[in-house]
């Protein structure tokens, strides 16, 4: 095998998405574009506001010298200035740049923080159903993945988290709102998880991180409030990215924030410098980082969220009008109903005859269930709900 051998049995066993988006150009070239109704891609649509357009112009026709040589590892003072007293004033604590690391991406600000924290066998609990990444990203650093399963509305299970925690767990990954279920944990909830895992560290006399993937936490609906994660937990470590909220997910940009309360805070701001350089990150895109660090000043710039708010329901009211199980999400841009059959695969082939693209739940360990992707136009989706309701009458036959 002349590559390596854990990267070739990952290429085998994972990513339904990839495995969708080849099936639907294969369609599209077949039947058309406009026939092809793919919801399987956490793409998202909307354009970047127009706020971030004019920051742009204006770095692009700067004469600054400099615009575009290297810069600290952990990025330009002045943008972790903003990104500080953004999380701070959100969080309620106060935060410097020296907590900031900009990063590419939300995935680059997960591997830094494994990176940076992890030891060969170190365990990283993960909450199923997940975004599938989690797992090559902790053995990416040595982690080992302990799985433990959500309840059956998606929320945590604080006696499968507890019984799942060791001497060796270093890490929690939460993600909130979460992918693929648009579930966002409540306060109560993220206050028992701080709690639990104060006792656990006592008990073990160790440190276990929780690393909060944040990603869509702009895009809510109905007034629902994220919940405060730095007060609820020392060690606590903030992932976050720009792709979603601003639709900026090829630019790559995004950051890292460490509770200024976190035990290590000191060695961990040296870790996650050292580990953004050597994993080849080197420094988030320069210019993507000036253009963020001004739109965080200017205030709530973000994408239009009613629109992913206005596909929701409509998405959601017609599966359930078709007769589909569905919890209403409360976040992000996902619908993870149950499938009628309970071999999520096969359903999700059966869309597929009525050229619905979906993923299947087992691509995120929960069987019986499929991520319906809605950053799509209004119209896919209601191309796509007739047949929808054609799948799963075939299904009942
Ligand atoms: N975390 C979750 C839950 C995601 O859904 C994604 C992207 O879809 C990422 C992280 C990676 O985001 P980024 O594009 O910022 O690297």
């Amino acid at each position: 095998m002349s590559i390596s051998r854990t990267v070739a049995e990952a290429l085998t066993s994972s990513s339904w998405i990839r495995k969708m988006f080849t099936q639907g150009q294969a369609l599209k070239e077949k039947y058309g574009p406009e026939n092809v109704f793919d919801l399987s891609l956490g793409n998202p649509n909307l354009e970047p506001p127009a706020a971030f357009k004019r920051c742009m112009m204006d770095i692009v026709s700067s004469d600054e010298p400099g615009m575009h040589r290297y810069m600290p590892n952990i990025g330009y003072p002045s943008t972790r200035d903003a990104v500080a007293a953004y999380i701070g004033e959100q969080e309620g604590v106060d935060l410097t740049a020296a907590d900031v690391t900009m990063t590419v991406g939300a995935a680059g600000a997960l591997n830094v923080a494994l990176a940076s924290v992890l030891d060969p066998g170190d365990e990283v609990v993960v909450l199923e159903p997940y975004f599938v990444e989690y797992k090559f990203y902790a053995s990416n650093h040595g982690g080992v993945v302990k799985l433990v399963s959500t309840t059956e509305d998606f929320d945590l299970d604080m006696d499968a988290i507890e019984a799942v925690i060791g001497p060796k767990t270093k890490c929690v990954i939460l993600n909130t709102p979460n992918n693929p279920t648009g579930r966002v944990y409540s306060q109560e909830r993220v206050n028992q998880l701080g709690e639990l895992l104060a006792a656990q560290e006592q008990r073990h006399d160790t440190t276990i991180y929780l690393v909060v993937d944040t990603p869509y936490s702009k895009l809510t609906f109905d007034g629902v409030q994220n919940p405060l994660l730095f007060k609820e937990h020392p060690n606590t470590l903030i992932a976050h990215s720009f792709s979603k909220e601003l639709g900026l997910a090829g630019e790559r940009i995004g950051f890292l924030a460490i509770n200024p309360a976190a035990i290590h805070r000191e060695a961990l701001q040296n870790a996650a410098a050292f580990t953004n350089r050597t994993l080849g990150f080197v420094n988030a895109p320069a210019m993507m980082q000036r253009a963020v660090g001004q739109v965080i000043a200017q205030g709530e710039v973000t994408v239009d969220v009613d629109y992913y708010h206005r596909l929701r329901d409509q998405l959601v009211d017609g599966l359930t009008a078709a007769g589909y199980e569905v919890t209403r999400p409360e976040g992000a841009f996902y619908v993870f109903p149950r499938t009628p059959i309970e071999d999520d695969i096969a359903f999700t082939r059966m869309l597929a005859e009525e050229n619905v693209l979906v993923v299947p739940g087992s691509g995120f360990g929960r069987r019986g269930h499929m991520r319906v992707a809605y950053c799509v136009g209004p119209e896919v989706i209601e191309g796509a709900l007739p047949r929808f309701a054609a799948a799963l009458k075939k299904a009942q036959e």
